[in-house]
């Protein structure tokens, strides 16, 4: 083996090997902001009409409906129009109009974004661009009529409907349960600390980096075998609702 060989070698360990993520308990925000939106926002049951006017505006054969977005087959159905943006409500509900047929990784992948934009980013990880599909302009354009098919019903004043104190006590509670997490992350992470102690022997030579409270990743990197990894940010408002 020569040692362009071996640096190749080097390189496509590297590549091939991937941490599992693991989710911390700060690293829940997110998912525990959708949660506390979701479960408030109404959620309007479509006439079967209405499914049928959906699938033809999006170009689908009701025989085998695939996601709007990339073409994939489809497994559920997702928000066109984020329910949460910047950890508050948009007011948006669970409507039909808002609601499009979607494969799982792009709606993991989509998250809270601006459709749009995500569709055509090609940073964004498995987006239809990223994921190199042929027929995203096309696929935009559906969208776009799916968008006038209907003005999108949306809540435009909470406080005005609750009240500004009963608002208010909500994200009061939103913020003890995250501020509860967060101490809980501290003594987590002293007992990982001190369980990482009891490892055994031959384990001694492995480099735990510790978790930035603000990443839901652990890199466990081998000492002189592996450069430093870089710890990557859990996108804010990531996961699906
Ligand atoms: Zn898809």
């Amino acid at each position: 083996m020569t040692p362009s060989d071996s640096a190749l070698q080097r390189k496509l360990l590297l590549a091939a090997f991937q941490m599992p993520a693991v989710a911390t308990l700060v690293s829940r925000k997110s998912s525990i902001t959708n949660a506390f939106v979701n479960t408030l926002i109404p959620q309007i049951v479509p006439s079967l009409e209405e499914i049928e006017q959906a699938l033809k505006i999006l170009g689908m054969d009701l025989a085998d409906v695939r996601c709007a977005y990339c073409g994939d087959k489809m497994t559920e159905w997702d928000h066109l129009r984020p329910l949460v943006v910047k950890q508050r409500p948009t007011g948006y509900i669970s409507e039909i109009g808002n609601l499009v047929p979607a494969c799982g990784k792009c709606n993991q992948s989509k998250g809270n974004s601006s459709w749009r934009e995500w569709m055509v980013s090609t940073t964004a990880r498995h987006s239809p661009s990223a994921r190199g599909k042929k027929d995203v302009a096309e696929r935009i354009g559906r969208l776009e009529a799916y968008e006038r098919w209907r003005p999108p019903t949306k809540i435009h004043d909470f406080e005005a409907i609750l009240g500004t104190e009963e608002w208010a006590a909500y994200w009061r509670a939103w913020e003890k349960i995250n501020a509860d997490l967060r101490e809980c992350q501290k003594v987590a992470d002293d007992l990982r600390a001190k369980i990482e102690k009891a490892l055994p022997q031959q384990l001694r030579g492995v480099v735990v980096i510790p978790v930035d409270l603000r990443t839901s990743l652990v890199n466990v990197v081998r000492e002189n075998d592996f450069p430093a990894l870089p710890l990557q940010d859990e996108p804010e408002d990531s996961s699906p609702i």
